[in-house]
């Protein structure tokens, strides 16, 4: 299949993991940023057939398992209000709120509907103008600019029965907080290509220029993550704390001027709360002051909710790469996919769903 095939090439990937393996002198400890790009590396055994040359460190960029527990428990207490109707994607249904999720406010009767996109939310308010449609709008950088281009069609086009519950995060303050933890591991960063693909390559380069760390901006194909680790590794064994983009069928330095435009213009930055993590200063996005009268949790004034984690999850430490899903004692027990403790374990993009999908028991290199 074009566009797949040429990404996942066995003789080019044989090439690639030589290459890695000739070079490398030790385990460099690396952090692949995105959650998308850790299904893949998992599925693929990609951790495993490089164990020794690089030591794969699972980064926080799941923007469901990020979402915050409140932000949650915010969704389902506006999902109860009578006349309105939730629209969300379907991974969030089944993230685990303090007080359930989404699935069960559905079977409770609320009016909890899967969207695919923040458009179709607006068309359904449109075609119900009797009702309040929230659309429960999460996600990086990738997801926020056609959520911000709905609130702007909102207005554009008078729709006064919608709004949006955001909870959007920035992967740079989350570096940031990653290389300012004193015990942290990671000497070079796989970063994600969709993400540069909206904001560019500009901020991983200071990020660099900031940490003396080496970030190669990389896609999602088996190949895509290979030829990322073989540049890492090669930029690491080199000493050199560079940005290197090999993602460049997708990414420009300046990344998507139209899209960072609508950012701009509808959300600004805030302070976030992060699953797990806690507050990591000016890491999350929210409605500009401009388009307040459709941030539904102005709106439904659901009050500010601050709730506890599970105990027996350790998803921040997941999130923050100082544990691996298997260091768990409920991975695979207690929380699974079919009942899930944690959003890592629900979300397509989840490290724990992946371990659990590919049945790793163990951390690569380790018996298994
Ligand atoms: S396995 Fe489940 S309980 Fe453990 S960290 Fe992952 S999501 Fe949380």
């Amino acid at each position: 299949m074009k566009f797949v095939d040429e990404y996942r090439d066995p003789q080019a990937a044989r090439a690639l993991i030589a290459h890695v393996r000739r070079r490398a002198s030790r385990a460099h400890r690396v952090m692949e940023i995105c959650g998308g790009q850790t299904h893949t590396l998992i599925r693929y055994g990609i951790d495993q057939v490089l164990a020794g040359a690089v030591e794969l460190i699972h980064g926080p960029g799941c923007p469901v398992c990020v979402t915050p527990l409140e932000k949650i428990d915010r969704a389902l207490a506006i999902a109860a209000r009578p006349g309105v109707v939730l629209a969300t994607y379907g991974d969030m249904m089944r993230v685990p709120g303090s007080v359930g999720d989404l699935i069960a406010a559905k079977a409770r009767g609320a009016d909890v509907r899967i969207v695919y996109s923040p458009m179709d939310a607006l068309k359904l308010a449109e075609s119900l103008p009797g009702r309040e449609v929230v659309f429960f709008a999460v996600g990086f950088e990738t997801t926020a600019p056609a959520n911000a281009m709905a609130v702007h069609e909102a207005e554009r086009r008078g729709v006064r029965n919608f709004s949006a519950l955001m909870s959007h995060v920035k992967v740079p303050p989350a570096v940031r907080a990653i290389m300012d933890d004193p015990g942290t591991r990671v000497e070079g960063f796989i970063a994600p290509g969709h993400v540069c693909t909206i904001m560019g390559s500009g901020e991983y380069e200071d990020l660099a220029n900031a940490y003396r760390v080496p970030f190669v901006i990389a896609g999602f194909e088996p190949l895509d993550l290979l030829d990322g680790l073989a540049t890492l590794v090669d930029l690491l064994e080199d000493g050199r704390a560079e940005t290197v983009n090999r993602y460049g069928r997708s990414v420009r330095r300046e990344g998507n001027p139209a899209a960072r435009a609508v950012l701009d213009a509808v959300l600004e930055t805030c302070d976030m709360n992060w699953r797990g993590i806690g507050t990591i200063p000016a890491s999350g996005m929210r409605l500009a002051e401009r388009y307040a009268a459709f941030d539904a949790e102005k709106r439904f004034a659901v009050g500010d909710l601050r709730v506890a984690e599970p105990e027996e999850c350790i998803a921040g430490e997941v999130l923050k790469g100082r544990a691996r899903p298997t260091d768990c004692a409920a991975f695979g027990t207690a929380c699974t996919p079919e009942r899930p403790l944690g959003a890592p374990m629900v979300s397509s993009e989840g490290a724990c769903a992946a371990y659990h999908a590919y049945r790793r028991i163990a951390p690569a290199g380790e018996a298994r």
